[in-house]
């Protein structure tokens, strides 16, 4: 089978690989999206990750052979939750499974999805509906992100909300919280390009380090919630910036190094900062829920669909600052008809 297989910094080919063998059920993959991971990977940035990996975790296929545990038959469309938790560190013991000691990831610590076939842990496998494109189908884990996001914010409806950062969370999470009733959100961003990919799909934004709370002729105020989703030290210091007195700040990018915080800002205004990291299997499947009320917006994240033998040049030009928000590699000839192709 052809797999997109990382062989070090700035090197992806397209492998003749053996169909993989192990534990798990097979899937025939139909398409796998990019991810802001895949792209650290690619760089060589990646701490975990070893030369001949499988890269993919945002996967969507249909299941070869039945899991009778969990009734699902063969010929059902899947998309694979993947992360991997030991089940006995402390974290796992105390329900936070999906912030687990040696959290492992399918596509980083064991083979991906970006193939023709991949082979999934039964009780990773989650069905989806049928009638999705692949191009929304595949969102499903950055999705989970967002939801998480929301969730740890206690999103009601009612907040104000910032978010830095439009990039592909950034601006998913926008969408998430738009479908939860939030009337007023903006996204900055450095990327005017960006911003205008935010304003198309209906919302409002703002130039990063702009004053994001004023609308002409009003007073500025801070939000009630600001998102964190760039990524960069100046983010974080918007972040607190903007932030109402008594708000709340939640980190959802993850920082390679520790950032400076503002701290006398946080006693003064008597902020709330809050770490998410990935999202529960609960949280999971409330992703895959959402899919069908969200599909138009998602589908037009997706600027790209891309052969396996694209890959090399695609991941060099989105590490290059190309402004796509996702890119998704077909894995199977056709894969927009679902259940279709061969
Ligand atoms: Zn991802
Ligand atoms: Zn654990």
């Amino acid at each position: 089978m052809r797999a997109v297989v990382y062989h070090g910094p700035n090197q992806l080919l397209v492998e003749d690989r053996p169909l993989p063998d192990g534990p798990g059920r097979l899937v025939d993959v139909e398409a796998c999206g990019i991810c802001g991971t895949d792209l650290m990977i690619f760089a060589g940035r990646h701490p975990r990750t070893r030369p001949q990996l499988v890269l993919g975790h945002e996967f969507v296929g249909t299941l070869l052979e039945g899991v009778p545990e969990s009734g699902l038959e063969a010929g059902s469309r899947v998309v694979c939750y993947p992360l991997v938790s030991c089940g006995e560190c402390d974290a796992c013991q105390n329900g936070l499974e999906h912030v687990c000691e040696i959290l492992h990831l399918v596509g980083i610590d064991s083979p991906g999805g970006m193939a023709r076939f991949a082979r999934v842990a039964p009780e990773a496998l989650y069905p989806v509906p049928q009638d999705l494109s692949s191009a929304v189908a595949v969102q499903v884990e950055p999705l989970a992100v967002c939801v998480h996001a929301a969730n740890i914010a206690e999103i009601t409806g009612d907040e104000r909300v910032a978010i830095i950062g439009a990039g592909p969370i950034g601006v998913t999470l926008a969408i998430v919280l738009r479908q939860r009733g939030v009337k007023r959100i903006v996204l900055s961003d450095i990327s005017l390009q960006r911003l205008e990919i935010a304003r198309t799909l209906g919302f409002e934004t703002a130039k990063a380090g702009s004053d994001l709370s004023a609308r002409p002729g009003e007073r500025p105020q801070g939000f009630d919630v600001v998102f964190e989703c760039a990524g960069a030290a100046p983010a974080v210091t918007a972040a607190i910036a903007h932030a109402r007195t008594g708000g709340k700040i939640v980190m959802v990018s993850i920082h390679k190094m520790p950032q400076p915080v503002d701290l006398q800002a946080l006693s003064f205004r008597e902020l709330r900062i809050l770490g998410t990291r990935v999202y529960s299997r609960a949280e999971f499947r409330q992703a895959i829920d959402l899919l069908p009320s969200i599909q138009h917006d998602l589908a037009r994240l997706v600027s790209r669909f891309i052969d396996m033998n694209q890959a090399q040049e695609v991941f060099a030009e989105l590490n290059d600052g190309a402004t796509d928000l996702k890119v998704v590699v077909k894995c199977r000839p056709n894969p927009e008809a679902p259940g279709g192709g061969g």
